[in-house]
This record gives C-alpha cells, sequence and structure tokens, in this order.
C-alpha cells in the first residue's frame, strides 16, 4: 500500500495512542530525527535536521536495523570477494547490488518518513504506511 502523507503543526502533533507504523497499543513516545531539504534552488539545497516524539512499538522502532545489518553483510562478503579471495567481477557485482537494495528496503522500514517542514507556517509534513492511523491523525490535526 502506498503511504499517505499528513500535515501537522510543528510544535504539537496530535497523535493517536497507538504505534505508528502496526497500530499496537504497545508503544513508547521516541525521538525521530530525519535530514528534511527546505528548498533547493538551482544547485542550492537547504537542509535542517528535524527531530519529532512519535508513538512507536519495540519491532517497528528497530525494523530497519535489520535490513541495514543484512545491507552491511552483503557488502562485506562483497568486499572479501574482492580483496581476499580475488572472485570474479560478477561475484562482486551481485554482493554490493543486493547490500545496496536491502539498504533501500531498509529505509522504507522505518516508523515513518519526515516528507517536509514549512517554515512560513510551522507545519511538517509526514509520511505515514499505516492508512488507519494517517486518517486519524488527519481528524486530530485539522
Ligand atoms: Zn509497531
Amino acid at each position: 500500500m502506498k503511504p499517505l502523507d499528513v500535515d501537522a503543526d510543528a510544535d504539537y502533533i496530535n497523535w493517536p495512542s497507538k504505534c505508528c507504523r502496526c497500530g499496537s497499543k504497545n508503544f513508547n513516545m521516541e525521538v525521530h530525527t530525519e535530514k528534511v531539504v527546505l528548498w533547493t534552488v538551482l544547485s542550492v539545497t537547504k537542509y535542517r535536521y528535524i527531530s519529532v516524539e512519535i508513538p512507536v512499538c519495540g519491532s517497528c522502532s528497530s525494523a530497519h536495523f535489520k535490513w541495514y545489518g543484512a545491507a552491511i553483510a552483503c557488502a562485506a562478503i562483497g568486499w572479501s570477494g574482492l580483496q581476499v579471495f580475488h572472485k570474479s567481477d560478477k561475484f562482486i557485482l551481485f554482493w554490493w547490488v543486493l547490500a545496496i537494495i536491502l539498504a533501500i528496503i531498509g529505509t522504507r522500514k522505518k516508523p515513518l518518513k519526515i516528507l517536509g517542514f514549512n517554515e512560513d507556517n510551522n507545519t511538517i509534513r509526514l509520511q505515514i504506511y499505516n492508512h488507519a492511523f494517517a486518517s486519524e491523525m488527519r481528524k486530530k490535526n485539522q
């Protein structure tokens, strides 16, 4: 399912009281930080680190680390094929491409994504994977 975008006040986000990814009632408030693009003009891009406290359960909070761990392991196999075992280019390429794919999946396994921050009206745009959670948030943050 495609994630949904939700806009909320950056200073006070009215969260539903459940995990933002799986909807579990067993959640904690955790700080989620992302480097967000504020604007891009030609080759100049302004970034800002945005931190928000999000409701997330233990398994959703750590899900992306498993994918990153697998990505690092594949990259290491590719590297050892190159440095230690002098394997063919195909072997090395295979493991490195796999590492990149796993890392990309890992970034999508984060509890949510901060898409943007609007300095003018102090709002934050979030990408929510859980549709029920997203529609509840939209109602609470109108
Ligand atoms: Zn969860």
